[in-house]
């Protein structure tokens, strides 16, 4: 297949450069010379222009910032590629521009789909992300064999607009469980109960989640985690805020109450705040810990 990537950051290089592997034509853009020269130099081929990128394309790929940004693409974009196009995005974006991206691509005779993916950087050099997609059977059909060489699961969630509605669900329940995690093991900190104890016994209970039983916020309990690394992420805070916040976006518009998810949010906010990038979600427990009761 002939592919045209546009975005080849953290994520879209190491996905293209796994398309690449496979036997795939992939030709790929970034605005930034040094992303795309780090691609070019994995295998890549790279386009002088996003245009000459998607020009002779079967699927066009995009893995980029935000929804302003990936509205601007397309609409840079679906003039100049053939009918019948797959326009595939991979982004984690709000919903309303992932719809409105559809919208787009349906007006210009393009097939398209909105494909988010969970995993992170490792999952992305390794081909083995989650994709959550929305959008038409036909669409979904064609791009699934790229699906499956980028990662290891692709769920048709629904019409248009529902891979980011999953994404950002589940999302904001993660950003949730591990504050409630965090207050659980602080709580027994403060009862004097032994971590461990505790692990053992929420992990096989009614309280265990993944927070807890796959990447406990704890150093030295449970399986290896980002606590037993310093807390390096992992899954960086600033990306966990960005996903609340399109949770919140969200619910504001659909008008779900999500009292937890906003609380989450400004936890996250003011952990981001103070500590910058580079600090792993789970690190919030130490957040927490410094907080006096009110
Ligand atoms: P990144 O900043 O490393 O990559 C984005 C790339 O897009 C950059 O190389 C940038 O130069 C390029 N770009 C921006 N505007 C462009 C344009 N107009 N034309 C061409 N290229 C352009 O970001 P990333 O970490 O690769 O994340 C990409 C997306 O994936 C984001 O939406 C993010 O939320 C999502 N995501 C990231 C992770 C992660 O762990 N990094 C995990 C899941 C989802």
């Amino acid at each position: 297949m002939n592919i045209a990537f546009i975005g080849l950051g953290n994520m879209g290089g190491p996905m293209a450069v796994n398309l690449v592997k496979e036997g795939h034509d992939v030709l790929g853009f970034d605005l930034m010379s040094q992303n795309a020269d780090k691609a070019k130099a994995a295998g890549v081929a790279i386009a002088a222009n996003a245009e000459e990128a998607v020009a002779n394309a079967d699927i066009v790929i995009t893995m980029l910032p935000n929804g302003k940004i990936v509205l601007s693409v397309f609409d840079q974009l679906l003039g100049r590629a053939q009918k019948g196009t797959v326009f595939v995005d991979c982004s984690t974006i709000d919903v309303a521009s992932a719809r409105k991206a559809h919208e787009m691509a349906q007006k210009a005779n393009m097939l398209s789909l909105d494909a988010p993916v969970s995993g992170g950087v490792g999952g992305a050099a390794g081909g083995t992300l989650t994709f959550m997609v929305g959008g038409s059977d036909l669409a979904f059909e064609k791009t699934k064999p790229l699906f499956d060489i980028m990662g290891q699961k692709a769920v048709h969630c629904g019409a248009d607009g529902s891979g980011q509605s999953a994404k950002i669900c589940n999302n904001m329940l993660l950003g949730i469980s591990m504050i409630g995690a965090a207050e659980a093991f602080n709580l027994a900190d403060a009862l004097g109960l032994d971590k461990s104890a505790l692990f053992d016994v929420v992990s096989t209970s009614s309280g265990s989640c993944w927070s807890v039983n796959t990447y406990c916020p704890v150093p030295g309990v449970g399986p290896q985690s980002p606590a037993d690394n310093g807390y390096l992420p992992g899954f960086d805070a600033a990306l966990m805020l960005k996903d609340l916040k399109l949770s919140q976006d969200a619910a504001g518009q659909s008008g779900a109450a999500t009292p937890l998810g906003e609380h989450a949010t400004k936890l996250y906010d003011a952990f981001v705040e103070k500590n910058g990038v580079g600090h792993d979600f789970s690190g919030i427990i130490n957040e927490l810990k410094t907080q006096s009761r009110s």
